[in-house]
């Protein structure tokens, strides 16, 4: 079934021979799989509520600067589900002879359908979201497969023993976590070394307001190393609190405008700290969101970020967001500067469901 604002088209379009000499692709922790250093997240802007000519135009943006990896979960929309049935139609229509290049992840933990089978992290939830994940993709298999958050109330083991046997099906080509602490991160991973499928990636909620990935000995970023793990940071721009465009109030259309984003992330003391990250960003000769991100990418020896995952909601903003990587480097002054105004915000919403399996 098509959404309503589905419109045909039938323009010929070729992805760049250059994409590959854009935006660097390195390996993912010690695995095989490759990820660009930027990637592009579909929440929020690729439901049915966006439209597909929009979407479209972003992924082909995308692909064509060499933005390989195209973040989705069972849940994004709206509706629940159009986002992996809008990002499985342009794959179709636009780069079907290159499904190959592409690293296309989905994820199973949040509510997605009534009852107590709809969520969680049961081992009938997760295998039961995939299937209907890629029936909603139109695809064979997707390459990552997330358990989106932790579950207090199922054992580990369980739904470890899904995402290897995600794997084992071909459904998944690799699995990995979101939102796991530290701790949660090593006992995961014990399990599926033991299982024969080790976990290549994690993906937590990372930026300038919310630091939580740094904290503790080892901090999550330490065990994802220690563990071979990569990371790709979430909500780096924090929704796009970490950009110049709320500095003078809420655009229209925006996520805030729109009702997408708590407005508890925009306390007064918090906006006069990325007033002050702008001026800094402007010092270093870079827009915020781009700073925001090259600070996410900086060097942090093993602990560096293999992925900043961004969302767009037009291809201009995109633009700008990968001109991050045209400066990911930091003197000790402009750290130091950062420092003070980087502070944690109150804007970590999946902190909870990250420390109830402590
Ligand atoms: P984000 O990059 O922090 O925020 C994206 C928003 O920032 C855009 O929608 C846009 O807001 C604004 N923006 C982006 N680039 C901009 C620029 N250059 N200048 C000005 N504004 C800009 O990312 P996010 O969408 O919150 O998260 C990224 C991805 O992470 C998601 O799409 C999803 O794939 C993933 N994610 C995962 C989890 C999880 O639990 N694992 C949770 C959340 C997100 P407007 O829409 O207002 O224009």
């Amino acid at each position: 079934m098509k959404p309503t604002n589905f419109q045909p088209t039938d323009d010929f379009w070729n992805p760049a021979e250059s994409r590959y000499d854009d935006v660097p692709i390195g390996r993912c922790g010690r695995s095989g799989l490759h990820l660009p250093r930027i990637a592009l997240g579909t929440w929020h802007n690729f439901g049915d509520d966006t439209p597909f000519q929009t979407q479209r135009d972003i992924v082909r943006y995308a692909f064509d600067r060499g933005i390989i990896h195209i973040d989705i979960a069972n849940n994004y929309g709206p509706p629940a589900g159009s986002t992996e049935e809008n990002i499985g139609r342009i794959v179709a229509k636009d780069l079907k002879a290159h499904r190959h290049e592409l690293v296309i992840s989905t994820k199973a933990g949040m509510a997605m359908w009534p009852g107590p089978t709809g969520f969680g992290g049961s081992r009938g939830y997760l295998l039961n979201s995939l299937d209907e994940s890629l029936r909603r993709l139109g695809m064979d298999y997707v390459d990552i497969f997330y358990h989106h958050r932790p579950d207090p109330d199922v054992p580990l083991e369980e739904s470890m023993l899904a995402l290897h046997d995600a794997v084992r099906s071909g459904k998944a080509r690799y699995a990995g976590l979101s939102s796991y602490s530290a701790p949660a991160t090593a006992q995961a991973q014990a399990i599926m070394r033991e299982l024969g499928t080790p976990l290549v990636i994690h993906q937590p909620s990372y930026s300038m307001l919310n630091r939580w990935v740094e904290d503790g000995e080892p901090s999550l970023l330490d065990t994802a190393a220690e563990e071979g793990m990569g990371i790709i940071a979430f909500s780096p721009l924090a929704q796009g609190l970490l950009t110049n465009k709320y500095l003078n109030g809420v655009p229209k259309g925006s996520r805030l405008d729109k009702g997408k984003v708590s407005e508890s992330y925009f306390a007064p003391e918090t906006l006069d700290h990325v007033r002050a990250l702008n001026d800094i960003a402007r010092d270093r000769g870079q827009t915020l969101a781009q700073m925001a991100i090259a600070w996410i990418l900086r060097e942090q020896g093993a602990g560096t970020v293999t992925t900043a995952l961004v969302g767009a909601s037009s291809v201009g903003q995109l633009e700008d967001s990968l001109g991050a990587l045209d400066n990911t480097d930091f003197n000790s002054d402009e750290l130091a500067r950062i420092d003070e105004h980087a502070v944690e915000s109150g804007i970590n919403t999946w902190w909870n469901a990250t420390q109830s399996r402590m």
